[in-house]
């Protein structure tokens, strides 16, 4: 792990982020240790690093923290996406509170935080959160099977602690997305279907795994690709655990439709 001095901490946000009407991002680190296959961020300028690297760097922006104090009057009641490019809760963090400190920032200025992570970690700053008037914390979820999870994101947080974590923050009233983006092959799909019936996210998202060779998209990492050929998953199977979600009321949203601001009015 590497410290670096950033220059920002909030950047206007572009691309879907910001057509789900996000104002800006905030990435407190560059580079995730999760290393998830499938990862977009790989392919950022910013990660300079060789692909098959991917998940094997981390720098830490030392500063974020006093910039955040410094800056964040520029987005009071502005819709902040935390993080796009990294995952706000690394196993790190625990010593580090980066994200911690900058959401003590940032509480005075209430801006409406949507909390994008995998990591359990979120739990500890329930606390900061809950101080939000608006805010959103989506996890992903992206398979049922800890086998499959180990093929695709081998370490990223096993799956059992991203659910106890989600009940956690619903416990505390905090509203909780569930992000199966991409679906990576389910396992058991009534069992998944009816869990997260029972659970009922504030918003849930689901996004189809498919190879959309070497263009940006959620399947793009060399391994994910190399995955995809050697297991029998595609696109009918998500239609069909698509179709069992709706059959139990749950709204899926679809990819880019499913990330706006925590706060956002979806009436027609
Ligand atoms: S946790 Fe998020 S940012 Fe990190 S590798 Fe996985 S998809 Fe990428």
């Amino acid at each position: 792990m590497e410290f670096i001095q950033a220059r920002s901490i909030f950047t206007p946000a572009t691309g879907f982020i910001r057509r789900g009407g996000f104002d800006w991002t905030c990435n407190p680190y560059v580079g995730c240790v999760f290393g998830c296959t499938y990862c977009y961020a790989m392919f950022l300028p910013q990660s300079r690093e060789p692909l098959d690297q991917w998940g094997r760097w981390l720098r830490a922006k030392q500063n974020a923290v006093e910039i955040a104090w410094k800056s964040r009057h520029r987005i009071a009641q502005a819709a902040v996406y935390l993080s796009s490019v990294t995952d706000p809760y690394q196993p790190i963090e625990r010593s580090l509170l980066l994200t911690r400190g900058i959401l003590e920032a940032i509480i005075d200025v209430q801006p409406r935080l949507l909390v994008q992570t995998r990591g359990p970690l979120v739990v500890r700053d329930v606390d900061l959160l809950a101080q939000l008037r608006h805010i959103r914390v989506n996890v992903s979820i992206p398979t049922d099977s800890d086998e499959v999870r180990q093929l695709f994101e081998p370490k990223a947080p096993p799956l059992d602690r991203r659910w106890d974590a989600m009940e956690k923050l619903k416990s505390h009233g905090i509203a909780v997305g569930v992000c199966i983006t991409p679906m990576l092959p389910i396992a058991e799909p009534e069992r998944f279907v009816d869990r997260l019936a029972e659970f009922q996210p504030d918003v849930l998202v689901v996004q189809s795994f498919h190879n959309s060779r070497g263009c940006f998209g959620a399947d793009t990492g060399p391994k994910a690709r190399k995955l995809l050929t050697q297991i029998d998953w595609g696109v009918e199977e998500f239609h069909r655990v698509v179709d069992q979600l709706r059959r139990t009321g749950l709204r899926p949203l679809d990819g880019e439709a499913g990330f706006f601001p925590p706060g956002t009015d979806l009436t027609p």
